[in-house]
């Protein structure tokens, strides 16, 4: 298969190789195949599209927004 942008990028973030999303709203995870979804599209729940950055990862970022 000739590789397309979408799989050297599936492949090279660590976040889409790990091939999975989260919803932020109720908190569920589903696995996805990351080359399928760049082209097509994230799943969705809630209403809104699943993230690649896990809770903890999450978690972090807002540490970081907001030194203490
Ligand atoms: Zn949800």
């Amino acid at each position: 298969m000739k590789p397309t942008i979408h799989n050297k990028l599936a492949t090279c973030h660590p976040a889409l190789i790990r091939g999975r999303v989260w919803c932020t709203t109720c908190g569920s995870s589903q696995a996805v195949n990351p080359a399928e979804c760049l082209r097509t599209g994230w799943p969705k729940c809630c209403g809104y599209t699943m993230t690649i950055d896990s809770p903890e990862e999450r978690a972090e970022f807002k540490r970081k927004e907001r030194p203490q």
